[in-house]
């Protein structure tokens, strides 16, 4: 029943997958998100919905356009697969760990679960479309800023408002001091982090980071809180090290080269969501 109810937590996240090519082409076409048939990229034919099944039509067509035999781009399986993957893991984790709550929560679970759904799906796009193009889109982190935003005040006043949560008054819904100081945490962690991408901008004169990871830094603040805002940015740093010396080694890039930042972001983020805590018990754990 559980291997069922996963299975189609799969499925969906592969539908939802699907639709995040699409927001991804159409951002770089300029086209409208929701308008318009899907069509090829190259013959501009429009597809079929036997064209549009996850995963399975890119795999029964070979990789190649049913209609002009040019190569589809991997994207389209790889986005399909991410997006099922880490929807299941939202899910396990959510139902099984409670490690995403954030900060620990009597918020209702599906909700929770919903928003993090969104900002998986948000990251995804900003993964893709900057390691593509170096650019992380402002429709998508805006909306995933403000999303974030509403999710945690309204979280906050309905645990206030919540009998036993233990927060605030119950009758009165009014917000108490505990309260305010947990909203206040993930705010702190985003102004913190994006604070600190601000001044590596200024400091380094946009060679290295644009004002996309300021935005992203930010983001990630909201959607982790403190202290695994810390894992995230520590991972993040680590990862973009070595595969930036791994990419030096291979002759691909030089020292010079731009190498986008975003995807190592949205990685870190990925992993500190799913084991932060345990990342900074064990680096604090280590140090003292
Ligand atoms: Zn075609």
């Amino acid at each position: 029943m559980e291997l069922f109810f996963y299975f189609f937590i799969f499925l969906f996240g592969l539908i939802v997958g699907s639709f995040l090519n699409v927001v991804i082409f159409r951002l770089e076409s300029g086209e409208q998100v929701v308008r318009g048939r899907s069509h090829c990229r190259h013959c501009r034919h429009i597809l079929e919905w036997y064209d549009l099944i996850p995963v399975l039509s890119f795999l029964a067509l070979g990789g190649k356009c049913r209609y002009c035999g040019k190569a589809l781009s991997v994207q389209y399986p790889l986005v399909e697969l991410a997006t099922g993957m880490l929807f299941v893991a939202i899910f396990n984790f959510q139902f099984n760990e409670t490690t995403l709550y954030f900060p620990p929560s009597t918020f209702h679970p599906l909700l929770s679960t919903l928003y993090f759904l969104f900002i998986a799906s948000s990251l995804i796009v900003i993964f893709v479309y900057d390691l593509k193009h170096y650019i992380i889109p402002d429709k998508i982190i805006y909306s995933a800023i403000i999303v974030s935003v509403f999710y945690l005040i309204l979280g906050r006043i309905w645990e206030a408002g919540l009998p036993g949560s233990g927060f605030g008054s119950p009758a009165s819904g009014v917000l108490g001091f505990e309260n305010l100081i947990i909203l206040f945490n993930p705010f702190i962690a985003a102004i913190a982090a994006g604070g600190f991408f601000f001044a590596i901008v200024l400091i380094t004169k946009g060679a290295g980071m644009g004002g996309g990871d300021v935005k992203l830094a930010f983001l990630m603040g909201l959607a982790l809180g403190w202290p695994k805002i810390l894992a995230a940015l520590f991972l993040a740093f680590t990862i973009g090290a070595i595969c930036g010396i791994i990419l030096m080694l291979l002759k691909k890039k030089n020292f010079k080269s731009e190498i986008p930042f975003g995807p190592f972001l949205v990685l870190g983020t990925f992993i500190a969501l799913f084991w932060g805590e345990e990342i900074v018990r064990w680096y604090t754990g280590y140090l003292f």
